[in-house]
């Protein structure tokens, strides 16, 4: 069995490990504080602890659950997104996002990791859809994209601001590991990231977001709505034909009600497919009583898919009917920026061409099934496996 990554152990297991060597009580701060805030590379450069005990902990733990990192920097060193190859082979994404002071906000680095390795719902728009399910990562491949994003800003002296869990997976089908993650993340003896800088992004588990919603808050939840019609979203998001709409809109009014935290809403705008006026408007009513942020973000473009981004004067003019009914909306113009969008794209790259012929027929069955979702008919296409439990 492999090695369990470090970061991903707790204080009380660490502990138990260390009085099994008749090691004191104190260690286990000082691996923490090695780990976590001199963001050590390696265990080697943990010159803290001696020698013997660094031989041990690296018998029995891995400092780094990240194997290779290839690093491509974009939108003129503003973006730099991460492929990343873990033990086992398989590939996961990070990316980086910097954003620039602004009059009444500081500079912002925000980071955008993967729950999983590929992903099991199969929104047909998204890069890691077309990929599948891989598997789930475990809490140290989670928390190891953070410490390496933190050493890359440390070395330029920038801190890791914002962390948002809109990378590759769905987050809530891996809940016990993100909320894992999410601990280490919060705690000041660890990361020490405040709750509030801090998203977690779902396609709608409405089990998922019940059981955060009994934790109480501690990131702010994002849904990935992109049609207000049970027709559409079946065709986009198919975890739909198991959690409807208005099942998913009713969880995160419940967690609003609960937490106290205005729940946010993604929209990826994809031309002629979820733009409409009759979109806009069924959006319009599903939100209007509720106090929800919406974001409207230009589909990216993604190879295989017949789709390409609305226009902004369509976005604009989506954005208009909503704001009509009092919802509060942002247009997301920066694309290549574009937290989510800019994820699973390098993977999917790597992953290689399929067959012309298999592309053919999935460009085809996407475009039958946005038409008759814009009719207002259902899908009649199963659900993906893997969230069929
Ligand atoms: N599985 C989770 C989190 C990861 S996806 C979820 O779906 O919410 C993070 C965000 O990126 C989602 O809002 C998703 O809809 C969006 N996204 C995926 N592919 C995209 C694309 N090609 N263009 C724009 N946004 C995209
Ligand atoms: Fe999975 Fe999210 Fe991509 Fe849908 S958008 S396939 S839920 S990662």
């Amino acid at each position: 069995m492999t090695r369990p990554g470090i970061s991903g152990v707790t204080a009380a297991t660490l502990g138990d490990w260390l009085e099994a060597r008749g090691e004191p009580a104190f260690r286990v701060r000082q691996i923490q504080d090695a780990i976590w805030r001199a963001q050590a590379g390696s265990i080697g450069d943990v010159v803290t602890l001696p020698t013997a005990l660094r031989a041990a902990l690296d018998e029995s733990f891995r400092w780094d659950t990240l194997g290779s990192n290839e690093r491509v920097v974009t939108d003129g060193g503003s973006t730099e997104k991460v492929l990343h190859r873990l033990a086992d082979g398989v590939s996961i994404e990070s990316v980086l996002m910097h954003y620039p002071a602004r009059p009444g906000q500081r500079e912002r680095h925000t980071l955008c990791i993967s729950s999983q390795a590929g992903c099991a719902v199969g929104c047909p728009f998204c890069a890691t859809g077309e990929l599948g399910f891989g598997r789930d990562l475990e809490t140290a491949e989670i928390l190891d994209q953070v410490r390496l994003a933190a050493r890359t800003l440390a070395a330029d002296g920038r801190r890791l601001t914002n962390i948002v869990f809109m990378g590759m997976g769905e987050p809530l089908l891996n809940l016990d590991r993100v909320l894992e993650a999410v601990d280490a993340l919060n705690d000041p003896k660890r990361f020490g990231l405040g709750a509030r800088h801090i998203t977690v992004s779902t396609s709608g588990v409405v089990p998922g977001i019940r059981r955060l919603t009994a934790l109480g808050p501690q990131f702010t939840l994002a849904i990935s709505l992109h049609a207000a019609r049970d027709a559409l979203r079946d065709v986009l998001v198919p975890l739909n034909r198991r959690w409807p709409v208005g099942e998913v809109v009713a969880a995160a009014r419940d967690h609003a009600r609960a937490t106290g935290r205005r729940v946010s809403y993604e929209v990826t705008m994809i031309s002629g497919v979820n733009d409409t006026d009759i979109d806009a408007d069924a959006m319009a009513g599903l939100l209007a009583n509720d106090h929800v942020h919406v974001n409207l973000i230009p589909m990216n473009p993604v190879a295989h898919t017949p789709w390409t981004a609305s226009p902004i004067p369509v976005i604009e003019r989506f954005a208009a009917r909503l704001r009509a009914e009092g919802i509060a909306v942002t247009i997301r113009r920066n694309r290549g920026q574009e937290v989510g969008a800019a994820c699973g794209q390098l993977a999917a790259e790597r992953a290689g061409e399929p067959p012309a012929p298999a592309v053919a027929l999935r460009r085809r069955r996407l475009e039958a099934a946005s038409a008759a979702a814009l009719r207002g008919e259902r899908s009649a296409e199963p659900l993906p496996a893997g969230v069929a439990e």
